[in-house]
């Protein structure tokens, strides 16, 4: 009779269920497997043979036939081999079938039967939750990540022999349990950049807002510097933002079984000469850095040194804020709600405008170059500023702005009011959808007034001018103020604008 176990495999950032089916045959020995396997589940035949002998059972001499199902999913992962090993010893009468049936199974084998760890331990646990399951077996290094999934029975075993003996109710592995807590948060501070006052307040309006942000400069002047500290000012990772940040970051294999519940916002800041797979992920259908970044921040230094290809593929994770990926498996869906932080120098050679040092480029580089600052994915990153470097006087005087702590303070206070003016639907100004700006960014007639004034002239198309006014909301939010006014359009129109006045005054 063929025994059917539970096993699971990763597909984006969810794990999916895979039946395990195993049958023997009375004919020449053999392991076949079947289902579509990837050949590091095909290498799992012999990995399992050994470790059933290295655990001490006796290996069936007959044909083992392996079937996983469903037979139209392409399997991948090393996870397989623990399912199947029980499927086999369970086909060959030496596990109960029925006790086995009731946990689902994901760890890798050694050669001696030791269990290895395994990428996206959470998405499993969570699979299990959903399917109903008694529980979830995994490695002894997977159940950290496991436990975090409340509701479910999670069980860790150190090697193969502990997993039979259990099911065979010889020996208890006692559930484990995580106390939720966020562990200790980066000691990036902002306090940390000198002067740069103009930067600093468009950095605490992009968090206050969650608009993107461009930072335009010599080489330097510290632009990684302030955008590396965004995520200390962005509000703390709720419970549920940090189990979706540990489960991606654990889906991607970047996180140590071990380490518990993510705590920071992200901060990824790729090189340009990254592939498009990686940046949207998708070839192995892996999360790719816009998912990484996910509840965080995505820093792009020396943007107009990424090539055109990359820089449009943004464009559409920016809008849906998730990125659907069609393959010949189906639709998979990224998760990519992040903001966008992009830094450039003025010109190819980084000097122009500097107060000594001369630029070298020729008026065509420079044209061209600036002209890769142009363009749809630009329109969509509403806070420009240009930054110079810091003066000696700041630096000898040791000038040094507000902490952290005290910035954030104001920006989870602008969000508060933001989620309360929006019902929880919407969790920032940024995401307002168009059609909602006119009516949530209740605007003095005075301010409204100078958009239009703006749009009259040209100066900007209708949809600038929508996300003007949320930048604008945005403002009034961090000041407190019911509504948005003069001196809020002002400002907006003024950080949008930083980077192309400077540039033409050139
Ligand atoms: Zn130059």
């Amino acid at each position: 009779m063929p025994c059917t176990v539970q096993g699971a495999t990763l597909v984006g950032v969810d794990a999916i269920p895979v039946g395990v089916e195993v049958d023997l045959l009375r004919r020449l020995p053999a392991v076949v497997v079947v289902g579509l396997p990837a050949p590091s589940v095909r290498e799992s035949a012999d990995r399992v043979r050994s470790a059933i002998l290295g655990a001490g059972y006796e290996f069936p001499k007959q044909r083992v036939v392996i079937s996983l199902s469903p037979a139209d999913l392409r399997k991948d992962g090393t996870g397989f081999d623990l399912p199947i090993a029980i499927g086999i010893l369970a086909a060959a009468g030496r596990v109960p079938e029925d006790r086995a049936r009731e946990y689902l199974m994901v760890g890798e084998l050694s050669l001696g039967g030791e269990l290895r760890p395994v990428r996206g331990a959470l998405a499993f646990a969570d699979l299990a939750k959903k399917m109903g399951m008694r529980g979830i077996l995994v490695p002894e290094r997977c159940a950290h990540e496991a436990a975090l999934m409340e509701g479910i029975e999670v069980r860790a075993a150190p090697h193969l022999a502990a997993v039979v003996e259990f099911l065979c109710g010889r020996r208890d592995l006692p559930p484990r349990s995580e106390t939720i807590a966020p562990g200790p948060t980066s000691s990036m501070d902002l306090k940390d950049v000198c002067g740069q006052i103009h930067a600093r307040l468009a950095l605490e309006v992009a968090a206050a807002g969650g608009h993107n942000l461009l930072f335009e400069g010599p080489p330097g002047c510290g632009k990684s510097m302030l955008a590396s500290r965004l995520p200390s000012i962005l509000p703390p990772l709720t419970i549920e933002e940090a189990l979706e940040c540990t489960r991606i970051q654990s889906v991607a294999g970047l996180r140590s079984p071990e380490g518990g519940l993510a705590s920071n916002r992200p901060f990824r800041a790729p090189h340009h000469s990254i592939s498009l797979a990686g940046l949207v992920g998708g070839a192995t259908l892996r999360p790719g850095e816009v998912s990484l970044a996910h509840h965080g921040v995505l820093f792009l230094d020396e943007f107009p040194e990424f090539p055109r290809n990359i820089r449009e593929a943004l464009r559409a994770p920016m809008e849906d804020r998730q990125l659907v990926i069609s393959r010949a498996e189906g639709r998979v869906c990224f998760p990519a709600r992040f903001m966008l932080v992009a830094a450039s120098n003025p010109c190819p050679c980084g000097y122009l405008g500097h107060p000594s040092r001369p630029c070298v480029c020729s008026p065509t580089l420079r044209e061209r170059y600036r002209g890769r600052l142009s363009g749809p994915l630009i329109d969509r990153i509403d806070l420009r500023v240009q930054l110079h470097p810091t003066s000696p006087h700041e630096l000898l005087q040791d000038i040094h702005g507000e902490s952290s702590t005290c910035v954030r303070k104001r920006v989870v206070e602008a969000r508060d009011r933001q989620r309360q003016r929006y019902g929880g639907l919407i969790s920032s100004n940024a995401e307002l959808p168009a059609e909602q700006v006119l009516n949530a960014c209740d605007s003095h007639p005075l301010a409204l007034a100078l958009l239009q004034k703006h749009l009259e002239d040209g100066a900007y198309s209708a949809r600038v001018g929508r996300r003007l006014l949320k930048v604008a909301r945005t403002l009034a939010d961090l000041e407190g103020a019911d509504r948005v006014g003069l001196g809020h359009v002002r400002m907006a129109i003024d950080l949008r604008s930083d980077v192309e006045e400077q540039s033409c005054a050139f």
